[in-house]
């Protein structure tokens, strides 16, 4: 059972990752050292109701509130020292100038991060990044598949793709709750 595959299209790829997300969210907010029941419940939950469409992701309207409220810090450090907007899905690989888009980082993480994809460098940094920076990414990845009519295809087929973002860092393993922070603070 524990090696069930759990996806095999784009959607349930993206699904299986906002599901794990959420799960670590709750055992973030309960400061728990490692997962329980509790929360692989709701994330079996949210799998299923997200896959049987009686749930969504929510708008990133609620990440734009939380965007404002984090201010002008790096949202990947947390440096408030030479800040420039950062294009989550980088411009040179045909990502968007519009806010959904776009977060303050620092001259040092955006230079880093460069054209790579925003989870392909998280994998290079070896830490995991802010959950409510992945969320955001992850509604990106869904509305840009969605508006592409890449939600039903196989995820072996979009990896072949000139795209955004790079399907295969999609994490579907998050790390324990204590090694993960919802948002990033200031230094
Ligand atoms: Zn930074």
């Amino acid at each position: 059972m524990a090696k069930a595959k759990k996806y095999e299209t784009v959607k349930e790829l993206i699904f299986w990752s906002y599901a794990n997300l959420a799960m670590a969210h709750t055992a973030v907010e309960r400061n728990q050292e490692k997962y329980g029941t509790f929360n692989y419940v709701i994330r079996a939950k949210l799998f299923k109701g997200l896959k049987e469409e009686t749930m969504n992701m929510r708008t990133i309207f609620d990440d734009e509130k939380i965007k404002l409220q984090t201010g002008q810090i790096c949202n990947y450090c947390g440096s408030s020292e030479k800040l420039a907007l950062d294009h989550i899905f980088a411009q040179k690989m045909g990502g968007k100038d519009a806010a959904e888009n776009l977060i303050f980082a620092c001259r040092s993480c955006n230079s880093s991060k460069g054209k790579k994809d925003l989870m392909e460098w998280m994998n290079i940094r070896g830490e995991f990044l802010p959950l409510m920076i992945i969320r955001r990414y992850l509604k990106l990845v869904f509305k840009y598949c969605s508006e592409n009519d890449l939600l039903e295809k196989l995820v072996e087929e979009v990896k072949e793709m000139d795209l955004p973002f790079k399907i295969e860092f999609i994490p579907t393993n998050y790390p324990n709750p204590s090694k993960l922070k919802l948002n990033i603070e200031n230094e």
